[in-house]
């Protein structure tokens, strides 16, 4: 049975995990086929390629994109991205800009709500040299004692609809995906039953992302139900598009989310992983 994961994050953003003790942690699941998808930026990238080739796990370049869609926030993975390509690395400087900028506007909003004016330098020292995220917030709140759990925090001031909600000026998808393209990626739209939309409103975004050439959809993941997955892959196969899996690992502390852990999918050649792993053929049943 092969053993892969195509969306895993290090603390080159959000996760928990150095790039190269993620590689180890895939190393003793066994997993055979990797990739390190963090947001918004390739930091971790040299650091987990070069320990990949190290222990012989099978190493895919990747970022999980930030971008903005009729003014709902997806999250698209580019997946086999050539770090060197200079467009790609332009716009991963401009990433780290919006980054900061809405940082800032989170840290001037929280402060209004009572919170320490030192949120901002907790946070980025939190942060270190990843690319700053709502979590590294979460952090600095729990250290402050305003929360006790990241949960908390994001239920009282980080999540959907409250103060740290800040809508950056993130990309369109058709943005991201042409940078994907154009640095030799694949391009594949995250987790997709996370975004509160209706299967209706979905199959709109399909429809857009099958015109914008999307290569692929995430159709297992943790935290989606076995109704929902019979319906995505539907959905994903009328809209001829690849489908993918990852668990969306930050950390060993979620004891819901490991490395390779995803609901097995039933599906052999519309893999994106045959396009990613050339003459790898996959077989059905995983994980
Ligand atoms: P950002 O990209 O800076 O907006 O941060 C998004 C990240 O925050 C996600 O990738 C998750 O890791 C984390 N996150 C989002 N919502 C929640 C939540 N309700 N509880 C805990 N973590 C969350
Ligand atoms: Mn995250
Ligand atoms: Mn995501
Ligand atoms: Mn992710």
């Amino acid at each position: 049975m092969l053993l892969y994961d195509l969306h895993m994050h290090s603390n080159a953003s959000d996760g928990v995990l150095a790039p190269g003790a993620l590689v180890d942690l895939c190393v003793d699941k066994g997993i055979q086929i990797m990739a390190l998808t963090d947001h918004d930026t390739l930091g971790g990238i040299a650091e987990a390629s070069r320990i990949a080739a190290d222990r012989g796990v099978h190493f895919i370049p990747g970022a999980e994109f930030t971008c903005l869609w009729r003014r709902q926030v997806l999250h698209i993975l580019g997946l086999n991205l050539d770090e060197q390509d200079p467009d790609l690395q332009a716009y991963m400087l401009e990433l780290v800009a919006v980054r900061d900028k809405r940082a800032e506007k989170i840290a001037e909003r929280l402060i209004k709500k009572g919170i320490s004016a030192d949120i901002l330098d907790q946070a980025r020292t939190i942060a270190g040299d990843a690319s700053i995220c709502r979590p590294h917030f979460a952090k600095a709140l729990i250290q402050g004692g305003y929360v006790a759990s990241a949960k908390a925090a994001f239920d009282v001031y980080l999540g959907q609809g409250k103060v740290g909600d800040v809508k950056a000026e993130w990309p369109d998808p058709e943005h991201v995906i042409n940078i994907i393209h154009h640095a030799g990626g694949y391009a594949v739209l995250a987790h997709p039953t996370k975004y509160n939309m209706t299967f209706t409103r979905l199959r709109l975004l399909f429809g857009e992302l099958q015109g914008w050439q999307c290569d692929a959809v995430e159709v297992s993941y943790p935290g989606m139900n076995p109704d929902q997955a019979r319906e995505l892959l539907k959905v994903v196969k009328q809209y001829e598009l690849l489908v993918s899996a990852g668990s969306d690992f930050h950390s060993p502390e979620f004891g819901w989310t490991a490395p390779g852990r995803f609901p097995v999918i039933d599906v052999d050649d519309r893999h994106l992983l045959n396009k990613l792993v050339v003459n790898f053929n996959v077989e059905v049943g995983l994980s």
